[in-house]
């Protein structure tokens, strides 16, 4: 089969062709159906040697969908030919955090070696790939793969960050996102189905501003040193309520710490390797500051029902295969418009 791999530290990513993998016991193999690209990815392949932790050679791609393929022994629960989308944060499966469906702070993955497809494990950015276990599929029903199959990353982690900051984001209140990309778009749509907040985006570049604009945001400004200050002029003085950093750069944090209101939250979802000084002479009074990861698998079905109820949706630029090499250097440059979705059968 094809498939999308990451071979030498430094260089771009390659389409070669590997052995079609066979399910072990209690795996599924799935058709891959799409798989989306984030911007983790190129973070990842941008580390140099000593960093890199993920194996080489690594199979891209942990947003994935596909059809149920082929079953390992003693799997039961979905049929071959059904539609599903994967969860990619895999845990042990029998910890306290994996029993509440939060595998994505599973405290015992990382001992027993068990990483995400894509980050460690052979990933979605092929024409087939093993999921380590039926719990980490979650039926897609109706809805279109190509469509939907960023929503297990650039949906889930928006709404797992969004969804524990809640109870601050009531009408009235003002939520800030910073960077309207793949994870960013979709955060200022959640934000305007499930809460009452006014929503303010910020990004570098005019056409994210528009299509910020355009998914739903109420104010959009240019991320520049002004702009804690407009958000500020926007708010009475008050300030943000929440602030959703989708970049976590040294500029951003700080607009972040000028925008967010006295006993606000600022939530850290980007890894642009920025550190944010966190106390009584940095933040505001009351401020909490979180960096939190991925998202649960009950919070991934509750993002399906919201594409479901037509609450949400991704901007998806279609690739073939041989085309990733090709999508990876645009997100690169920040020219992808929603999200890219690699097609491995066009
Ligand atoms: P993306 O490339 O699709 O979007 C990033 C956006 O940020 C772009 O629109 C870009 O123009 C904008 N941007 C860049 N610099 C900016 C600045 N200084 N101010 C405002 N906007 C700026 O990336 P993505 O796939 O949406 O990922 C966003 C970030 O989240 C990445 O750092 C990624 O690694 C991270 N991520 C974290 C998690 C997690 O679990 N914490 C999960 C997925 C992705
Ligand atoms: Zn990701
Ligand atoms: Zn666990």
């Amino acid at each position: 089969m094809r498939a999308v791999q990451y071979r030498t530290i430094g260089n771009e990513p390659e389409v070669v062709e590997v052995a079609t993998p066979d399910p072990g016991p209690g795996q599924i193999r799935l058709r891959v159906t799409a798989a989306g690209l984030c911007h983790s990815d190129s973070f990842v392949m941008g580390l140099p040697e000593e960093q890199y932790v993920y194996g080489l050679p690594l199979t891209l791609g942990h947003e994935g969908a596909g059809l149920v393929d082929a079953l390992g022994e003693g799997v039961t629960g979905v049929e071959v030919g059904e539609p599903v989308a994967v969860y990619g944060p895999w845990g042990c499966g029998l910890c306290h955090a994996c029993t509440k469906g939060a595998e994505n702070y599973c405290p015992r993955a990382a001992e027993l070696g068990i990483a995400p497809p894509g980050l460690g494990a052979p990933g979605a950015l092929a024409e087939y790939m093993i999921v380590d276990d039926v719990r980490h599929l979650v039926p897609l029903g109706d809805l279109d793969p190509v469509a939907t199959v960023s929503l297990t990353d650039a949906g889930l982690t928006p709404y797992h960050a969004i969804v524990s900051s809640l109870g601050a984001l009531p009408a009235g209140s003002t939520a800030v996102v910073i960077g309207a990309g793949g994870l960013g778009h979709v955060g200022i749509q959640i934000l305007r189905a499930i809460t009452g907040a006014t929503v303010v985006a910020l990004d570098v570049n005019e056409e994210k501003l528009s299509l910020a604009r355009e998914v739903g945001a109420h104010h959009v400004l240019l991320s520049d040193t002004s702009a804690a200050g407009e958000i500020r002029a926007l708010t009475g003085g008050v300030g943000a309520q929440v602030v959703f950093d989708f970049v976590g750069a040294p500029p951003t944090l700080e607009t972040a710490r000028k925008s967010v209101a006295l006993d606000g939250v600022i939530q850290i979802v980007g890894i642009g390797g920025g550190l944010l000084p966190t106390g009584f002479f940095s933040t505001p009074m009351g401020a909490s500051v979180r960096a939190p990861y991925w998202g649960t698998r009950s919070e991934l079905m509750e993002v399906l029902d919201l594409a479901r109820a037509g609450a949400i949706h991704v901007e998806v630029e279609r690739y073939g295969l041989d085309q990733a090499p090709e999508a990876y250097r645009k997100l690169h440059d920040g020219t992808i418009r929603g999200r890219a979705v690699v097609v491995p059968g066009d």
